[in-house]
């Protein structure tokens, strides 16, 4: 199996699926009510990929090079049967690790029939442990503590590590970056902190609202001294740090300040089966049509590799030097972070 390199020589090696553009949350930073309200045209059934279909193409991936496979959405805990999907690709060869990021609105409930899946972990989106400013940010009302009680759901239930996303946005929880790694100092759970970034075309993005992800580590460090870790793997997302007195880990994810598009290594397909080569995309590529033609499996691998040998993608650093990017980008909720 050779694998498939793009023009800046970064192999495919994480496919993030979204099997749904619905949730059920409105996080302002994501999927704005102004925007995804009651009049909002969401995918209909049809118009999905079927599990069948998602398979196919993951099959056709891995053998490209895949080894990890993130499921997303919207909020991929909404899709019936999205236990039945993760039993479809976990023992798919050449996938080692199938992981799903979720709101954990239904993770409580969802845990242990993921586990019993072959799901391997699961990421948790969570922006603040302040109840009013968590419901404030999803917008929907949503209380925090359910949430905590999925996390320790997944924990018992063994999908480890459990991480935990948080995007942090100036004036609206950055004063909560504290509290949250007090939280889960010591707990296993791994708390990565997002710099809120200009996805999409809704969420009214301003660099001012940024907080640097500098301005997190010296903040934390001040309190719990931090140490540096190697990344893991090329591609790896977050920049790793390490407590110094043993009490677990915390990730920076920079894509404002610290872009890291150079060892990008992600693919992305969106629930109506369109392949986007990078968050920032303003279109994706069709695969829905080809995988419902009479294509066979080695036209399918030629197509997909010739997709990804022309892939230059590198937004974040572009718009991080402030060269002029494409517009309008594709929105977030449309194919998972
Ligand atoms: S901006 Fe695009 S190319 Fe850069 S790291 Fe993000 S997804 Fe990859």
């Amino acid at each position: 199996m050779a694998v498939a390199l793009d023009k800046l020589a970064r192999p495919v090696r994480d496919l993030r699926i979204s099997v749904t553009d619905r949730c059920n949350f409105r996080c302002v930073y994501c999927m704005p009510k102004e925007v995804f309200g009651k009049q909002f045209e969401f995918l209909r059934r049809e118009q999905l990929l079927t599990f069948e279909e998602i398979e196919r193409l993951t099959r056709t991936f891995a053998g490209m090079g895949v080894e990890k496979q993130r499921i997303t959405g919207g909020e991929p805990l909404v899709r019936r049967g999205v236990d039945q999907l993760v039993a479809r690709l976990a023992p798919l060869p050449g996938i080692n690790d199938v992981t799903l990021t979720t709101n954990g609105a239904l993770l409580a409930r969802m845990a242990p029939m993921l586990a019993d899946a072959g799901l391997n972990r699961v990421t948790v989106s969570l922006d603040s442990l302040d109840d009013a400013t968590f419901r404030a940010m999803n917008d929907v009302d949503f209380p925090v503590a359910d949430v905590l009680e999925g996390i320790e759901a997944a924990l018992a239930t063994g999908l480890t590590p459990v991480k935990v996303n948080m995007v942090v946005k100036r004036g609206m929880n950055d004063g909560d970056v504290l509290a949250m790694a007090e939280r889960f100092r010591g707990t296993g759970v791994i708390l990565r902190f997002i710099e809120y970034m200009d996805v999409g075309a809704t969420n009214g993005w301003r660099l001012d609202d940024v907080v640097p992800s500098a301005e997190i580590v010296n903040a934390i460090d001040s309190r719990w001294p931090l140490e540096p870790v190697d990344p893991a793997y090329r591609g790896e997302v977050a920049a790793r740090y390490r407590y110094r007195d043993g009490e677990g880990e915390v990730g920076l994810i920079s894509s404002v300040t610290q872009p890291f598009c150079h060892d990008c290594t992600r693919a992305r397909l969106s629930a109506e089966g369109k392949l986007y080569t990078c968050l920032f995309a303003t279109r994706g590529h069709d695969l829905r049509e080809l995988v419902r033609s009479e294509i066979s499996d080695a036209e399918l691998d030629e197509k997909l590799r010739a997709l990804w040998r022309v892939r230059d993608d590198r937004y974040s650093e572009l718009r991080t030097q402030g060269t002029p990017v494409d517009l309008p980008k594709v929105e977030m909720s449309h194919i998972g972070g």
